[in-house]
């Protein structure tokens, strides 16, 4: 991949505001990548976002917006990177069709991350078939324009597995036609949620948003899950698995100070609201400026769905020329 051209393709499903996760687990090589790459894309996912949220088109319409106001905040530009709303390029609807019948149903219900996001839903056997088959229209969303690197978090890496095997057969069967896939996943791969459990997500409520307020920000910090051991201050305190300490060593800058804190948490001595105030003041100079900048762009949304309007036009472009080497590859060019 060395010598080809560096396509870069990242996107976020519309279902709710940009948490911490998305932050640290793409948006930083999102913003790297849109200087280092040949060609930038940034998709939001209406589609995909409908494939678990068919009945509430309302939430996913209102989070386009959101999600595109999120990522231009954190400082995606659009003269460097094509913002763009999948629905509107019917061209990876058509695509994701004919990579359909590359992959068996056997192999989808296999994907770790469908597997544990079904599990989220409770869907088991009544798991809607978009739902169950989003790894190909995501294959699809990344080689629409020929994109060759992603940056992600660690739960999409399946995902890109599962691309990189429909890449790899459409190859195989009719011709050189994409590259392989690579990803590049962000300092944090996978950041826990504020209660400890799980994959800070939009869908499971545990995020702390790039948008939230001072106040929120406090107030979810202060109700962290910490060590449930921990009562008097006196008591030694765990380190491990404490959502306040795995906080503060991403994000705090002062590395040093933060490991004799953990030493001194160890030890007892330190209570939970030190920390905790700590970690309320790291977190808000992250956002604080993310936060202000997402204000001032929200006074004209008409500006942001325009930025999208014309970056949708550019993907369509390109979405027909890929369409037309598809359809001579797969012998579909009748006319
Ligand atoms: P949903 O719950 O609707 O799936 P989400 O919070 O998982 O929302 P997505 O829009 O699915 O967000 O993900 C957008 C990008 O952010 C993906 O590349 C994903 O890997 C990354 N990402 C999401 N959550 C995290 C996290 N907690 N840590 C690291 N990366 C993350
Ligand atoms: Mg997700």
């Amino acid at each position: 991949m060395e010598n080809k051209r560096k396509i870069v393709l990242t996107g976020d499903r519309p279902t709710g505001r940009l948490h911490l996760g998305h932050f640290v687990g793409s948006i930083e090589n999102r913003l790297k990548l849109q200087d280092e790459a040949d060609k930038a894309f940034y998709m939001v996912a209406d589609i995909q976002a409908l494939t678990d949220n068919a009945e509430n088109p309302e939430k996913v319409r209102e989070n386009v917006l959101e999600v595109a106001l999120d990522n231009l905040a954190c400082g995606i530009n659009p003269k460097k990177t094509t913002m763009f709303i999948q629905s509107e390029v019917p061209e990876i609807a058509e695509l994701t069709v004919l990579f359909l019948n590359l992959v068996t149903l056997a192999r989808l219900k296999r994907n770790p991350t469908v597997k544990s996001e079904m599990k989220d839903k409770g869907y088991e056997e009544n798991v809607p078939v978009g739902f169950l088959t989003y790894p190909i229209s995501q294959a699809a969303d990344i080689l629409f324009c020929k994109s060759n690197l992603i940056p992600v978090g660690e739960d999409q890496l399946p995902v890109i597995e599962q691309a990189n095997e429909i890449v790899d057969d459409f190859n195989r069967i009719y011709g050189q036609t994409f590259d392989r896939i690579k990803h590049l996943v962000g300092n944090t791969p996978r950041l826990v949620g504020i209660d400890g459990n799980s994959k800070m997500s939009k869908s499971l409520g545990n995020g702390i948003y790039l948008s939230d307020s001072y106040e929120i920000i406090s107030k979810k910090v202060m109700n962290m899950y910490t060590d449930p051991k921990h009562i008097h201050v006196q008591d030694p305190g765990k380190v491990e698995g404490n959502v306040v300490f795995t906080y503060l060593d991403i994000f705090d800058n002062k590395k040093e100070e933060v490991s004799l804190l953990k030493k001194q948490y160890e030890k007892g001595g330190l209570g939970d609201v030190v920390i905790k105030k700590r970690l309320i003041e790291v977190l808000e100079k992250v956002i604080a400026p993310i936060r202000e900048k997402r204000a001032e762009l929200a006074k004209n949304p008409k500006a942001v769905m325009r930025i999208l309007e014309k970056g949708t036009k550019e993907a369509r472009k390109e979405a027909k020329k890929t369409m037309q080497e598809v359809k001579k590859a797969i012998k579909i060019d009748y006319f």
